[in-house]
C-alpha cells in the first residue's frame, strides 16, 4: 500500500516469485490515501491478509495499527512490512535487512568503516541494520543537520556503534580509511544523470560503493567509483533482497532471487 503506487515494480516481481515457487499467491499493488489506512489495514486482518509492504507516506503511519514492532523496525520508527499472527500484524523493516544481504554478497560490514549519504527513510534502515550487524563507525554525511545528527545520536546512544553527522559542503571528500560507500539519497530518482555531490578523486579500489537508486541501476555515483576500481552494489539487489526477505516472512520458502531481479529487470526495461 501506498500513494502513489502507479509504476511500483513490486507486484510484478513478488507474483513471479509465487509462480516460480508454485504458490498460487497474489501480491496486490494497491493505492491507498492516509485517512483511509486505519480501514485498509483492518480490512487485510478482515481478509486475511497474510502480510504486505507499506511504501510512501504510510511508513511510520501504520505503526499505531500494529500489534507489535520488530527491534529493528522499532529503532527506525519505520514499517515497510507486515505479518500476520494470531492476534495481529507485527511491523518489520526489510530495507535495511534487504541492503546487508546484498551488501554481504561482496563484503561482510562486521568492523567495517562506512560513509552513508543521507539521513531519510531508507538511510535510517540501512544505519540501524549496518550497527545491527556490527559495522565499526558508520558516518552520516546529510544536508539537513537535524535529521543527519538525530541518526548519529541513534546509532552511538541506541545501537551502540560510533558515528557522527558530517555537514555536506560542495563535494564531499571520502576519508581514506572509508571501506563502504553508500549513497542513501534520493539524489537521481528522477534525473539519471544527477551526481551525488563527492569528490570523484576520493574514491579508492578498495572501497565498496553503492546506491539505492535502482532505475537506472548505473547511476553516475556507482559509474565514477567503478572507473576508480571499485566494487559496486547497485539498488536493484537491495529491492531484490527485501522482497526475498519479505517472501520468506510470509510464505516461509526461500524464493528464487534470480526470478525476481529478472522480473524487474524486465518491468523496467532494463
Ligand atoms: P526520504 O525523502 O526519506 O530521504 C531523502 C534523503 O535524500 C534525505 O536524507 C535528503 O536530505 C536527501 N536528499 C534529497 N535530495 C538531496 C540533494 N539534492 N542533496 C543532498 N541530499 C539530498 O527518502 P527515502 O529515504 O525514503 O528514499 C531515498 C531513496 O531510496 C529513494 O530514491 C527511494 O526510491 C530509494 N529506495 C530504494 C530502495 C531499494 O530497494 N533500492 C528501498 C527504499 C528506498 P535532507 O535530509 O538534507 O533533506
Amino acid at each position: 500500500m501506498g500513494q502513489p503506487v502507479a509504476g511500483n515494480p513490486s507486484q510484478f516481481m513478488m507474483e513471479r516469485a509465487f509462480a516460480a515457487a508454485g504458490l498460487e499467491w497474489r501480491y496486490l499493488t494497491l493505492e491507498v490515501s492516509p485517512e483511509n489506512l486505519p480501514a485498509a489495514v483492518a480490512g487485510m486482518k478482515a481478509m486475511g491478509f497474510r502480510g504486505g509492504n507499506f511504501t510512501i507516506p504510510h511508513k511510520v503511519a501504520v505503526i499505531p495499527h500494529l500489534k507489535r514492532l520488530s527491534e529493528a523496525a522499532e529503532l527506525m520508527g519505520a514499517v515497510n512490512c507486515i505479518f500476520a499472527e494470531e492476534d495481529g500484524f507485527v511491523g518489520e523493516n526489510t530495507d535495511g535487512k534487504g541492503f546487508v544481504s546484498a551488501l554481504k554478497e561482496v563484503i561482510e560490514p562486521e568492523g567495517k568503516k562506512v560513509v552513508l549519504f543521507g539521513a531519510g527513510g531508507a538511510a535510517r534502515a540501512i544505519a540501524v541494520e549496518l550497527g545491527l550487524n556490527k559495522a565499526a563507525a558508520v558516518d552520516i554525511v546529510n544536508r539537513d543537520a537535524g535529521r543527519g545528527r538525530d541518526l548519529a545520536k541513534l546509532l552511538s546512544e541506541r545501537v551502540g556503534i560510533q558515528s557522527k553527522w558530517i555537514p555536506w559542503n560542495g563535494q564531499h571528500e571520502l576519508a581514506e580509511d572509508a571501506d563502504i560507500v553508500i549513497n542513501g539519497t534520493s539524489i537521481g530518482l528522477c534525473d539519471s544523470t544527477a551526481m551525488v555531490p563527492v569528490d570523484p578523486s576520493t574514491f579508492r579500489e578498495s572501497m565498496v560503493v553503492a546506491d539505492v537508486i535502482f532505475n537506472p541501476p548505473m547511476t553516475p555515483f556507482l559509474q565514477a567509483a567503478q572507473d576508480k576500481g571499485c566494487r559496486n552494489i547497485d539498488g536493484l539487489g537491495m529491492l531484490v533482497n527485501q522482497g526475498v526477505i519479505g517472501f520468506k516472512i510470509w510464505t516461509g520458502i526461500d524464493p528464487d532471487p534470480g526470478v525476481m531481479r529478472e522480473a524487474l529487470e524486465e518491468y523496467l526495461g532494463i
